[in-house]
């Protein structure tokens, strides 16, 4: 007597109740996880919010309070960017930051004519038209080509 042969015996019924029952007590056991899923989610909160300089105490209770997760969801949603460090003096920057508020020393490439922060990988001010390599202002924009009639 094979064990193939052996389930073969088993009837339909009882497959289908095994399968509804293994189903049933899997949910059961994702429902019992989302509690614990909820309270390390608020722990994350407060320690990610902390570091990026945001006010911890509030978003921990608002996530705590609003139901639903819509407070953990506002969080993840309204979170400020991680913050970065000054390279000369070390103090907290934040991303959009183009001198130090601590030392003033710039934290990004400048246009060498106009003054405003520029990316890397820009070459072109955008506000200006000056060159980032070479620090030549651009050709005079070309106005574009009048429509030719139909
Ligand atoms: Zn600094
Ligand atoms: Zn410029």
């Amino acid at each position: 007597m094979s064990l193939r042969k052996e389930i073969r015996i088993i009837p339909i019924v009882a497959w289908v109740l095994a399968v509804l029952a293994y189903i049933g007590v899997a949910l059961g056991l994702f429902a019992a996880a989302i509690p614990a899923i909820y309270i390390l989610l608020i722990g994350y909160i407060y320690s990610d919010s902390k570091r990026r300089g945001m006010r911890h105490i509030l978003w921990t209770l608002l996530a705590i309070f609003i139901p639903n997760a819509i407070g953990i969801i506002l969080y993840f949603v309204l979170r400020d960017p991680m913050p970065c460090f000054c390279p000369n003096c070390g103090g907290r920057i934040k991303g959009t930051f183009t001198f130090c508020p601590q030392c003033a020393v710039p934290l990004r490439p400048m246009c060498s004519q106009c003054g405003r922060a520029i990316e890397h990988t820009w070459s072109h001010c955008p506000h200006c038209g000056t060159s980032t390599a070479t620090g030549k202002s651009g050709a005079a924009p070309t106005p574009p080509a009048a429509p030719q009639p139909l």
